[in-house]
């Protein structure tokens, strides 16, 4: 099926308001795999409105408008398009009744104009609004389809989701399944990897970017839900081909549940230990409903004394290698699971910025540590970016990260590991500072 939208607004014209209707919409008809060939906007002005809409009713199956319903004068979407779809409206005492008992309810009387809300089509069918007083319109004509909607964001939204999508849906006789991809990278690198999949038409795959992760959604349409969901899992695997343990969950709300999800089956205890994530990375566990049976410490050591006596980081390893070191950040996961009695333990220290970067320790420079009760292992990164709120979130997401490969029993790419039985001894510290001494590129596939 063929798409345009049309909004319609003198407002949106003059640039007083920006058309978030039309992202929304768009983004949602992709997924339904009804491609929208054209958005376009219209000002209050019926001729232009009616021209305009039957040179769109030639291109295209539907048109999908949002505007021009309320009850003032230059609300004229309804009447111009029930013409251009050979359709008239008559005035609905029910739509009326539940306008004037809107009106009632918040102490005021229904205007004269508001009369114009309760006109619905005579062929066609008129789309409870439950929001808000304009009901929206379906019209139909020789399979052609225009669907009217409100051009308040939250009562279109309302409208579209409880109504016009299902309706959408069994007129193209099917139903949607979809399934979430979480992926950990870059949007542009995961692009790049899976381009062409993101091309592909049934299943439709759609990619989101969020800090330092993506989700691809895979939305199938199908005649029945088995069949959409045999769709999304062929479609899904191809994603796995490409994307390997990058993809570290499906239909989750973030890493931080997959991790704690993952903890309470393996039946381990995690501590952390942040430095410049001041707490970000436990209070995006402790976010998750449940965290209390997989975390029990968290340690905020921000100062070098708090880093040495809360979780025993030798102050000589901090004047020899620096605070942001590789040898702190093992010295601070390895004591912060001792201290914890913790299976596993998580650091991290770093340079969030804007100041406090040198030449050597530029802002971005982080170094990390995810430790079980043998091992630490220490990943040097420069997160390149100029902005303490990113460094921060970037910095803790890697953590999270790291904890849940390790406790996956995945390989740890990128990191180097001090045994804990070495952690106060010189020469390995020295080693690990040499091995880390560049930053890696913290890739996932
Ligand atoms: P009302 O009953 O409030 O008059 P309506 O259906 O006639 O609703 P409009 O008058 O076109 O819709 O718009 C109402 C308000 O909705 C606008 O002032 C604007 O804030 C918002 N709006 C309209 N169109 C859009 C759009 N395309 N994107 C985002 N917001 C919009
Ligand atoms: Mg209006």
């Amino acid at each position: 099926m063929i798409a345009e939208l049309i909004s319609v607004g003198t407002e949106l014209l003059l640039g007083n308001i920006l058309n978030t209707n039309a992202q929304y919409l768009s983004r949602e008809l992709a997924e339904l795999g009804i491609t929208v060939q054209r958005q376009s906007t219209i000002g209050d002005n019926p001729a232009r409105l009616a021209e305009w809409v039957q040179s769109a009713k030639s291109r295209c199956d539907i048109l999908i408008f949002t505007g021009g319903l309320g009850p003032t004068a230059d609300d004229l979407t309804k009447e111009t398009v029930a013409a251009c779809y050979g359709d008239t409206l008559q005035f609905d005492p029910e739509e009326w009744a539940k306008i004037t008992g809107f009106f009632a309810r918040t102490g005021r009387a229904a205007t004269p104009n508001n009369r114009k809300q309760a006109m619905v089509p005579v062929n066609g069918r008129k789309i409870p609004n439950s929001c808000g007083t304009a009901p929206g319109v379906w019209f139909e004509q020789n399979g052609k389809i225009a669907v009217l909607m409100p051009g308040v964001p939250h009562e279109m939204k309302t409208m579209w989701s409880k109504t016009v999508r299902p309706w959408l849906m069994q007129h193209s006789n099917c139903t949607l399944v979809s399934t979430t991809l979480h992926i950990l990278g870059g949007e542009s690198a995961i692009e790049n990897a899976v381009g062409p999949l993101l091309e592909a038409e049934n299943p439709t795959a759609a990619i989101y970017c969020k800090t330092g992760e993506c989700e691809i959604r895979i939305t199938a349409r199908a005649a029945t839900v088995e069949e959409g969901e045999e769709m999304c899992r062929t479609s899904a695997a191809k994603f796995y081909e490409i994307l390997g343990d990058a993809i570290y969950d499906e239909n989750v709300p973030s890493l931080e549940h997959t991790l704690v999800q993952l903890l309470n089956e393996k039946q381990l205890t995690l501590a952390t230990a942040e430095s410049c994530t001041g707490g970000l990375i436990a209070q995006r566990i402790t976010a998750v409903p449940g965290a209390s049976a997989v975390f029990g410490y968290g340690f905020v050591t921000y100062w070098e004394a708090a880093k040495a006596k809360l979780v025993g980081v030798d102050p000589a390893v901090i004047a020899q290698y620096n605070v942001v070191s590789a040898p702190v950040v093992a010295q601070m996961a390895l004591g912060a699971r001792a201290a914890a009695d913790a299976d596993l333990a998580v650091a991290v220290t770093g340079i969030a910025g804007p100041t406090g970067g040198d030449e050597q320790r530029p802002v971005g420079t982080v170094y990390l540590a995810a430790a079980d009760r043998s091992n630490a292992y220490v990943m040097h990164i420069n997160i390149s970016r100029n902005n303490r709120e990113v460094v921060r979130q970037r910095a803790a997401g890697y953590a999270l990260e790291m904890v849940w490969r390790l406790a996956k029993g995945l390989p740890l790419n990128g990191c180097t590991a001090l045994s804990a039985a070495q952690a106060a001894e010189p020469a390995a510290l020295q080693a690990l500072a040499e091995a880390c001494a560049v930053p890696v590129a913290a890739r996932r596939f």
